[in-house]
This record gives structure tokens, sequence and C-alpha cells, in this order.
């Protein structure tokens, strides 16, 4: 029985001259997993892909997959690793079968299991009918799909997505996800993308890297508890002086924006909405806007950067 975390990553570091690209970064990846890689522009994301599928060596630490150290053993820690990298040489001349053939040989597919194995990656990527097909006469979403056909063509236990729905129109972008969260019942996916919602969307999992650190690494929940709105945006047509509202019960302070415009901060889970409410509408304030306020993901960067320092996600898989 293979008891191995699919991916496992310790204290890896990559540098470029004098830019510590990935700077100690340490995780695991387990079955039915699908792990948000998510973090800023140049945060490191691109970088511990490549270290993750064998595309590039760590200056220092240990990277594994399903046990088998990436740079001891790559042909063989490769094999069980399917990447979809953010500008996929697809090549256009080519018919998506031609394509997911020449991928499955590429990547040790054997000549009698080739046509099996290229119908299954194009079915379970809603492209089963299109092997004939040339690539680059395809829509940007269609291509996609053959570039995540290509990455499981050789049923790899890992998937590793760089940014797979960057550049698509909504509805395809609706549609990858979906794929990729279907991908997630049989593959070990790790997903990574500059965007908060795409995390919420797909994933059970989230970290966040910001300047090659492992800032944050939880469950879903974890990151829903540190969005949760933490401000109230009220609009009052007749307000009252600052101390007033600073005197609501759960209001723990009063930022004052513009003429009638204030920021309500709280703790967490104690929204003084209601009570806020009911004193506007008790002395007549003229109340005009009671908004909630979530943190946007920049905010979260520097919160949890600034107020917590690094934290590394050794989170049993
Ligand atoms: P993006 O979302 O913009 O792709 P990223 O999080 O994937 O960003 P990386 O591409 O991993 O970030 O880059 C991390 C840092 O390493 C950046 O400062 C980048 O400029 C630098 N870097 C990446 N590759 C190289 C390279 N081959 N040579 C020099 N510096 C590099």
């Amino acid at each position: 029985m293979d008891e191995a975390p699919l991916v496992h990553l310790e204290d890896v570091v990559r540098r470029f001259g004098g830019i510590r690209a990935v700077d100690g970064v340490s995780f695991q990846l387990g079955p039915g997993d699908v792990l948000g890689f998510l973090g800023p522009n140049g945060a490191g994301k691109t970088t511990t892909m490549k270290i993750i599928t064998g595309n590039l060596a760590p200056t220092s630490g240990r990277v594994e997959v399903r046990g088998i150290d990436m740079v001891g053993d790559p042909v063989r820690a490769k094999g069980s690793v399917g990447y979809l990298p953010e500008h996929p040489p697809l090549h256009q001349e080519l018919t998506v079968d031609e394509f997911l053939r020449y991928c499955a040989r590429l990547n040790g597919v054997r000549r009698r299991e080739l046509e099996e194995s290229v119908a299954t990656a194009k079915r379970r990527c809603g492209i089963a009918g299109m092997g004939g097909r040339l690539i680059g006469n395809l829509s940007r979403g269609y291509q996609q799909r053959v570039g995540i056909a290509q990455a499981i063509v050789h049923r790899p236990e890992v998937v590793i997505l760089d940014e797979p729905t960057i550049g698509l129109d909504p509805i395809q972008v609706r549609e990858i996800r979906e794929l990729i969260r279907e991908l997630g019942s049989e593959h070990g996916v790790i997903l990574s993308t500059h965007i908060l919602p795409e995390v919420q969307a797909v994933c059970n999992r989230v970290q966040i890297i910001h300047e090659g650190r492992l800032v944050f690494a939880e469950s879903l929940e974890g990151l829903g508890d540190r969005l949760a709105a933490t401000s109230l945006r009220v609009d009052l047509e007749r307000p009252p002086d600052a101390a007033s509202l600073e005197a609501i019960e759960g209001v723990s302070s009063v930022e004052m924006l513009e003429a009638g415009s204030f920021r309500i901060h709280h703790g967490s889970g104690e929204s003084p909405a209601e009570a806020l409410a009911r004193r506007a509408l008790d002395n007549g304030w003229g109340l005009r806007a009671l908004v909630p306020e979530e943190p946007s993901l920049e905010q979260m960067f520097i919160d949890v950067t600034l107020k917590e320092g690094p934290e590394t996600g050794e989170e049993a898989a």
C-alpha cells in the first residue's frame, strides 16, 4: 500500500541570482486534494510549479512525488505528474488526436494503450468529438481543454495547472472550473492562480505565497473565516458625531470617510449591523446604506504578511 503523500516539499529554495523566487516552501498534497496556490504576480507560483513538475531544479530542499525524489529519480517522479503550463505549447498545426497521441508517447504511454488513453482524456475533458479538428482552429476555451487533456493523458496521480483560466471568457471560465473540480475526484490537483474566487469555486485547500514564502495554509473554511467581514460601510443623511456611533454595542472603532459616510470596524462574527440600523431609525439619522465590507485579497496579503509573518504549511494530507 502506498502511504507517501502525492507531493511532498520540504524547505524548497530557488534562487535566480540575488532573488529568492521560492524561499523555504514546505507543504504536502494528498489524494483528493484540490489545492489552490494563490499569490500576486511575481510571488513565486510558477517557479514552485516548475519545481514540482521537474522542469526546474531547486537550489536546495527536497521534492518528492509519491515518495520518489524528483532530483534523484526524475524520470519515475515525472511519470506521476501532469502539467498544464501558463502558456501550454499546443501545436496549432496538429489535430487534437495527433497532439494527444504525441503527448501520451512522450509521457511513456505504451503503444497498445495509446488509443484508449487518448479517448479517455478527451472524454473527461469534453472534447470526445473533436479528435480530427486542427488545434489552431479551436476556440481558446477548447484549446485549454486540449491543454488539460495532455496533462492527464498518461493518467498521472498529480495534476498541476498554472493559471488555467487566464484569457478565457466567463462561460469558458465556468466550464474549465467545473472540469478542474471533476479532476479532483481522480487526481491530486494543484491550481495556481491570483484569482480568489477561483480558489473558492474549486479548491478544498488554499495556500498563499508572497515573495517566495508561504504566508497562509488552510482549509477553504479557514479562508472563509479569514475573509469574514470585519467592517461595515454606513451612509447617513443626518449623521451624528463619531462618538455616538462608537457607543453602539459591538463597534470597535469608527473611520470617517466623507460627509455622512463611515467605516465601522467590529470583531469577526460580531456585526453591529442590526443595532446600528435600529439606532439610526430611532434617532432619525437617515440611513441610506449599510454594507458589510469583505477584505480584498490584496488586503489579506498585507494582513497575513505584516501581522503573522511567514508560516509554512506542514499540514498532513
Ligand atoms: P505570475 O503570476 O506573474 O506568473 P508568479 O507568482 O508565478 O508570478 P514567478 O514567475 O514564480 O512568480 O516569479 C517569482 C520571481 O522570480 C519573480 O521576481 C520573477 O521575476 C523571478 N524569476 C522567475 N523566473 C526567473 C528567471 N528564469 N530568471 C530570473 N528571475 C526569474
